[in-house]
């Protein structure tokens, strides 16, 4: 299937976990989509993330460590202009007397990562644009471990999205190839290895 560039949104906030493990990894997402393969993670987390929500229902609010009422939404579709980007957050849980908005995130992993935790402050600044709510905080929730590990949405973690974004953007215009990951590590299971001939 051709994929194509939303002018308005040109970035999926899925991006953002990419373009943290290698920005050129999103390079080639961006500038070459016709070639991005379809992964088994891909599908397993897809599926893994599904069967959550059929748990999540079950679950009480305190697993999150919140004590006040709130409402739960699944899958809620977010666009955000301002940001350039698109995205659908697992879960969301509206504390209407207080007007908070906190979005989470079920995850195949065992750890909160930087990447996972940039894609959650991403959620939580496109539901304040979208509601007038406040974010100030969301979940990673590990379906491995089952439990959610909260991430701030707080002014450094503003600050990093707006540096990945600015850079992102950058790449997109200018459709320059960044340089590898310094951690070769990640090529070895990277699912675009076979377009880097100068990393192995
Ligand atoms: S093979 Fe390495 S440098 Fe190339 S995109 Fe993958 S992680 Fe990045």
């Amino acid at each position: 299937m051709e994929t194509t560039i939303d002018v308005e949104a040109p970035f999926r906030v899925s991006d953002l976990k990419q373009w943290v493990y290698c920005p050129r990894v999103l390079y080639y997402q961006v500038c070459l989509p016709k070639v991005r393969p379809v992964t088994y993670k891909m599908i397993a987390g897809k599926e893994a993330g599904m069967a959550e929500e059929g748990r999540e229902q079950r679950r009480s609010l305190k697993s999150y460590g919140l004590k006040e009422e709130g409402r739960r939404e699944f899958e809620v579709p977010l666009l955000s202009s301002t940001l350039g980007l698109s995205g659908k957050p697992d879960m969301v849980i509206w504390l209407d007397a207080t007007r908070e908005v906190i979005p989470v995130d079920y995850k195949l992993s065992n750890i909160a990562g930087e990447h996972f935790k940039l894609q959650i402050i991403a959620y939580g600044i496109m539901l304040e644009e979208a509601s007038g709510y406040t974010a100030k905080r969301g979940f990673f929730y590990s379906i491995p471990k089952r439990k959610a590990e909260e991430v701030k949405i707080d002014k450094r973690g503003r600050e990093k999205l707006q540096h990945a974004l600015t850079e992102m953007h950058r790449v997109l215009r200018y459709e320059r190839m960044p340089e590898p990951t310094p951690n070769r590590n990640k090529c070895l299971a990277c699912e675009f290895r076979r377009f880097c001939n100068d990393v192995l």
